[in-house]
């Protein structure tokens, strides 16, 4: 579980003070899947930020199952709208990395990897190099690199945001069938309303005036999971 407390940052520029998030109270539940939607600076990536850790707030708190964060820790794994692969590994090897990193044996790193390189869809794409994937396949490596460490929370920003209308709205179901496979907690950025309402159990709008308070929309939509059923599916098509 996140706990968000009177949270505030704001940034220099300039010799101008901008106050980009204002005393910000909000509880995510472990196995929640919470969209942050708001105007193009409005803050949505500087609070991810703070949640991973990779931001340091002014005042406020962020508490994950009672610990303060402090850096990156190995519960959180973030995905980035570019998944910047390592040129020179394959998908297996760019998967297994952060476990080769981490100490874990080669052997163990490749068979968990194997795991999420299956799950993301791409068995038949283990050996291929970076260079020889699609945009779309590019991203299902960054989701499975994310989840190999085996995060409880997944912090992702406008991770389908470089990808084609019809790519995108597939990864959706994929990530909405992640989400309840994996039972991660999952905290994603997006512009995108249409795949807020899709992914989320609850939408937050970051408001852009800072006096103005955040709000939080209950989406009233069958369960995220059913959202990927194909009857609901196709009528989203
Ligand atoms: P977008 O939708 O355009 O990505 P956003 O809602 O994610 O925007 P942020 O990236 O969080 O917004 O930025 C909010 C504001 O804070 C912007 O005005 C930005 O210029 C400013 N800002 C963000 N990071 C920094 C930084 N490291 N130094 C100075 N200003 C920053």
């Amino acid at each position: 579980e996140v706990t968000i407390r009177d949270l505030s940052k704001s940034f220099r520029i300039d010799g101008d003070s901008l106050t980009v998030l204002k005393d910000i109270n909000l509880d995510i539940s472990g196995g929640e899947s919470l969209a942050i939607v708001g105007a193009s600076g409005s803050g949505k990536t500087t609070l991810l930020r703070v949640l991973a850790g990779l931001t340091e707030p002014d005042s406020g708190s962020v508490l994950i199952d009672g610990e303060p964060v402090h850096g990156l820790g190995k519960e959180r794994a973030v995905i980035f709208q570019e998944p910047r692969l390592l040129p020179w590994l394959t998908v297996l090897g760019n998967v297994a990395f952060g476990l080769e990193v981490q100490g874990i044996p080669g052997d163990e790193a490749a068979e968990r990897a194997r795991h999420y390189i299956r799950l993301v869809g791409l068995a038949e794409f283990e050996g291929a190099w970076p260079r020889q994937l699609s945009g779309g396949m590019a991203q299902r490596v960054g989701i499975a690199r994310a989840l190999t460490v085996q995060p409880e929370i997944l912090l992702l920003d406008e991770p389908l945001g470089a990808l084609d209308a019809m790519t995108k709205m597939t990864m959706q179901e994929e990530l909405v069938r992640i989400w309840t496979e994996e039972s991660v907690t999952m905290v994603l950025v997006t512009h995108d309303l249409e795949e807020a309402i899709f992914l989320a159990d609850r939408v937050l709008v970051l408001p852009k005036t800072k006096d103005t308070a955040i709000r939080l929309i209950d989406i009233d939509l069958p369960h995220p999971r059913d959202r990927s059923d194909p009857d609901f599916v196709r009528n989203r098509r």
